[in-house]
């Protein structure tokens, strides 16, 4: 029997470079489709070097993606590609709703067109729900999208809804909370903990800035979500599922578990800006049900939330204190992290 196939959309993220390495342990031909040409694999795969094959193409680019398919052949294709930090959307939404909405269209036609009998996973996300009245959600939940990136990945959800429908394809999405790793961007507030801790834990910097420190999410770990997504295409029946660990934290949850890892006190680091505070956003309870996964897919998260600080903490004061001067991610001091808010464009 020949090697199964799949074709990663977005390889070079977190969720990609985790699939990739999952997908390669099962003996997968893996491809992945990045955006821009350059000879080097992008740096979360570069360990990978060899073992996946890179075609170029682009979401807003329907002739690269019948491409990318025509010449990967996949038997699975798994869309992580757009935006995926969420202020970044007020400041581009008609890219969002290009990229992250319309790229999903333009993925699922070159599927239809060119075999729809390849499977297809879509990256949902626990931004659709909004500010949901009932906690916690499972696949029913209205939608009440808050920002130009839920509302994209609404359009993207729905549309991988009526292609099953209407065309049959074999497409399902993922309804994921977040889920943070070591890979993560420095931007979200998991890593930015992280990293500022390793940081100040070896005396580069003294505080972290944050935004509002009772805001709470359902924080997992990326690479138990990756196996919750393969599952979803092995299975008879396609259908969306919530993925979540159903455990609330706060922001101040992870300053508490992060700074005590590395042998220090939070409060004595760490600094509320407003500049990082986002409107309403408090008010938000994203909890995840996952109980159509645990008794359809039978998963089940390997890393509770203490174990997922400590892994990036450990990871952070590794390469915050090996590798310095080598990993770009590393060398940006937590001070210079780009800042996300910008007040003119955002609504109040
Ligand atoms: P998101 O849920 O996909 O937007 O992931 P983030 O990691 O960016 O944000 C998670 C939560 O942390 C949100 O409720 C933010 O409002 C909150 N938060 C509090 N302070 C910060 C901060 O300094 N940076 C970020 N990114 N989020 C923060």
């Amino acid at each position: 029997m020949s090697r199964r196939r799949a074709l990663i959309v977005g390889i070079g993220g977190q969720d990609g470079s985790y699939l990739a390495e999952f997908l390669l342990a099962r003996d997968y031909e893996v491809y992945g489709l990045v955006r821009h040409s350059t000879a080097q694999a992008p740096e979360r795969i570069a360990h990978l070097a060899g073992r996946v094959a890179l075609l170029r193409g682009d979401l807003v680019d329907q002739l690269s993606l019948n491409a990318a398919i025509d010449s990967a052949r996949p038997h699975e294709v798994y869309n992580f590609g757009g935006t995926s930090f969420v202020p970044e959307s007020w400041q581009q939404p008609g890219l969002t709703a290009e990229l992250t909405g319309l790229g999903v269209v333009r993925l699922l036609e070159s599927i239809r067109l060119a075999d729809p009998t390849i499977r297809f996973y879509q990256a949902s996300t626990s931004e659709m729900f909004g500010r949901p009245a009932a906690a916690p959600q499972t696949e029913a939940t209205p939608f009440d999208p808050q920002n130009p990136y839920a509302v994209a990945k609404v359009f993207g959800h729905q549309m991988v809804e009526r292609y099953r429908d209407g065309f049959g394809l074999f497409a399902v999405s993922g309804i994921l909370y977040n889920h943070e790793s070591p890979r993560r961007g420095v931007e979200f507030v998991t890593r930015k903990i992280t990293h500022a801790v390793a940081r100040i834990a070896l005396g580069l910097e003294h505080e972290v800035l944050l935004g509002d420190l009772s805001a709470s999410r359902d924080w997992g770990f990326a690479g138990d979500y990756i196996r919750a997504m393969w599952l979803m295409l092995q299975q008879d029946e396609a259908s969306s599922y919530v993925v979540a660990t159903g455990e609330l934290h706060s922001v101040q949850d992870v300053a508490e578990v992060a700074f005590a890892r590395a042998g220090l006190d939070w409060r004595d680091h760490v600094r509320v800006d407003e500049r990082f505070v986002r409107p309403k956003d408090a008010t938000a309870h994203l909890v995840g049900d996952a109980a159509r996964a645990r008794d359809d897919l039978d998963w089940h998260p390997s890393v509770d939330f203490e174990q997922l600080i400590h892994l990036m903490v450990d990871a952070d004061l590794a390469r915050t204190d090996g590798e310095r001067g080598h990993d770009p991610e590393m060398d940006w001091p937590a001070s210079e992290i780009p800042q996300w808010s910008d007040g003119a464009r955002r609504p109040r």
